[in-house]
This record gives structure tokens, C-alpha cells and sequence, in this order.
């Protein structure tokens, strides 16, 4: 078996993947033609020619576009679950998937109908594929910190399968100490904690989500590197790093895979994972973000399923399920590639 097979068939966890940014353009097209929803998408080359931006503000009008295509409920469970199969098929054991209920809810749809549509496409994937998935809700920082409080009262009432909060959206502007208080309920509440940042704005903007909110994972932090006092206080606090080459390169927050920072990171003893973030939507998937880091900046296999192990140790599984995947992940391994252990 070549390399580039073993990169596909080795075993991956997936931290950082938007459900909405996972909508497959034919999926988009059906769920528009179905719903009848008000679109200038009349063909799959529209969708596709649309897919393309010019820098990250870009890139955020596209997926808002994408959003008001959305008007129904009941399509969540399709979108999840192809999701979830796309992922299956690049031999992803489990999901940490990102849903920004918000952007929805403000639309007119239902929060508790939309979750249970995810739940419904996670369970299908499960039964299908064996793959597991849990959510964690991006309160979206452009709704500032009022906001934000409401959903967490909407995750106390209904939280099924939620394990963590986030905040996405347009990190210029949106610096985020003002979501201090949310972070600190959010911990009261259960919840894992997690913020997009050093994407779109300087290292300040992961100093604040670093020292401010407390993370235990930092979405992106490509602009982290910026800073070696930075690097070395994520390190110190066991901070994992979501990182996303593909979409960095798509939104040009870097200008080459050559120069995303996931090798200096990883020099710094960080540990990171490597995801699709809106997989469509930058025309990639988890096995394409694998080869890349072996095509474009030299990984190994042995450095690829390092990140694989690393992966789950930074994941929000409970330690058993840790402990279980980390013994199938290293099975599997060694009957990919029996010289190595
Ligand atoms: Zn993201």
C-alpha cells in the first residue's frame, strides 16, 4: 500500500466541522428546490462558482447566503448526516461538530426542532457507519454577550447531545472579553469551552480567549505564532488547537500551506488536530487535510497518527471512550503499516 493510501485509511477524530458549512452544493440545490426557498442559486455551478473568496469577510457573506437557503427545519438531518458519511469515509471515528443555533433561530426557525433534526442525522450516521457525534453551539460573537446568555438558557433546557459553546463569527470587531460572563456560566453549566480565534485578528484575539475565557481549545490560532509567549502559555495550560490548513488557505488568513503554523505548534508541544471546518465550502475533507500536511509541508504517516492519538486525548470523550479509541486507533495501525508499532 502506498503512502497516500495509509494517510486515507488511517484512523482521524474530527474537532472542528460546521454543520451548516458541511451543506454539499447538490444537497443545497435539492433542499432549495424542495423548500422553494428565495435563492439566486439556480445551478450547481452557481453554488460552486459562488464557493470562492477573496479574503475572510468574503467567506462570511457566502455562508450567510448559504443560511437563508435554510427554512425548514427538517433539513438539519440530512445535512448532518451527510456530514457525518463524508467523514465515515475518511475513516473518522468520532465528530466534534459545531451547529450556530442563532444565525437560525433569528431567521424564524426552532431551536428544539433543529436539534432534534441533528440528533436524528447523528443517530442515522451511528447506525449506518458506527461513526459517533456530539455538538457544541456557536453562539456566534456578532450577537454579542446578551445573546449568547439567552442560548445558554436554551441549552439548559434542551442540551441533548451538547458537550460545549464556542464563539465564531467575525473575530475583527468582535474581540472576546466582553463574553467573560458567558464563558464562566457556561463552565457552571457542564459545558466545554472553546473559542474561533487568531483567524481573522492578531494574537490579542487569543490572549483574550486564552486568559479571559478559559479555553480548553482554540479554534484556528494560526496568528498565535505570531507570539512565542503566546505559544508557550497555551502549552503551559494543556490548550489544544483545532487547526484547519485547507480553510486557512481559502480564506487567506496564510498565503501557502508552506506557511501554516501547525509544524511550530507542534515544536512548541502543543498538541492539535487537524479538521475540515466547512469541508464543501473549501472543497476539501478530512482525508484531503491529511495528505496536504504530508504533500505540502512533509508530514509523515508516524507524524499524521500522532495527530490522530492527540486528537482524542484533546477531545471532550469521556476518559473510557478515550481509552477505547486509542487502543482501536492503534490496532488499526499496526495492521496498516506492520514495520512501524
Ligand atoms: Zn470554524
Amino acid at each position: 500500500m502506498d503512502t497516500e493510501e495509509i494517510i486515507r485509511r488511517l484512523p482521524k477524530l474530527e474537532q472542528h466541522v460546521h454543520i451548516v458549512g458541511s451543506t454539499k452544493p447538490e444537497t443545497l440545490l435539492s433542499i432549495i428546490e424542495d423548500s422553494g426557498a428565495e435563492t439566486k442559486f439556480k445551478s450547481i455551478e452557481d453554488i460552486r462558482s459562488f464557493f470562492q473568496y477573496s479574503d475572510f469577510p468574503h467567506f462570511i457573506s457566502v455562508y450567510s447566503t448559504v443560511n437563508d437557503c435554510i427554512i425548514d427545519e427538517k433539513y438539519y438531518e440530512r445535512i448532518t448526516y451527510e456530514m457525518l458519511e463524508s467523514d465515515a469515509s475518511c475513516n473518522v471515528k468520532h465528530v466534534e461538530a459545531i451547529f450556530s443555533a442563532n444565525d437560525h433561530v433569528r431567521r424564524g426557525l426552532d431551536y428544539e426542532k433543529m436539534l432534534d433534526a441533528i440528533n436524528k442525522g447523528v443517530r442515522k450516521a451511528k447506525r449506518k457507519f458506527g461513526i459517533t457525534c456530539t455538538i457544541r453551539i456557536d453562539l456566534v460573537r456578532n450577537y454579542g454577550p446578551k445573546v449568547a446568555m439567552t442560548e445558554l438558557d436554551w441549552i439548559k433546557r434542551k442540551g441533548d447531545n451538547i458537550v460545549g459553546i464556542d464563539i465564531g463569527g467575525s473575530e475583527n470587531g468582535f474581540p472576546p472579553e466582553p463574553y467573560e460572563a458567558v464563558y464562566k456560566k457556561a463552565k457552571d453549566l457542564g459545558l466545554h469551552l472553546v473559542a474561533h480565534a487568531g483567524e481573522a485578528a492578531g494574537p490579542e484575539s487569543v490572549w483574550g480567549a486564552v486568559k479571559t475565557l478559559n479555553v480548553e481549545r482554540i479554534g484556528h490560532g494560526v496568528t498565535a505564532m505570531k507570539d512565542p509567549s503566546l505559544l508557550r502559555e497555551i502549552r503551559s495550560r494543556g490548550i489544544g488547537i483545532e487547526t484547519c490548513p485547507v480553510s486557512n488557505l481559502r480564506t487567506a488568513a496564510i498565503n501557502s500551506l508552506k506557511e501554516h503554523p501547525i509544524r511550530a505548534f507542534i515544536k512548541q508541544g502543543i498538541r492539535v488536530s487537524v479538521n475540515s471546518d466547512d469541508p464543501p465550502m473549501f472543497n476539501t475533507e478530512m482525508n484531503n487535510e491529511y495528505l496536504q500536511l504530508h504533500k505540502e509541508l512533509g508530514f509523515s504517516v508516524d507524524e499524521l497518527m500522532r495527530i490522530s492519538l492527540d486528537s482524542i486525548d484533546t477531545s471532550f470523550l469521556p476518559i473510557k471512550r478515550k481509552e477505547e479509541l486509542r487502543g482501536e486507533f492503534l490496532k488499526e495501525y499496526r495492521e496498516l503499516s506492520p514495520r512501524r508499532t
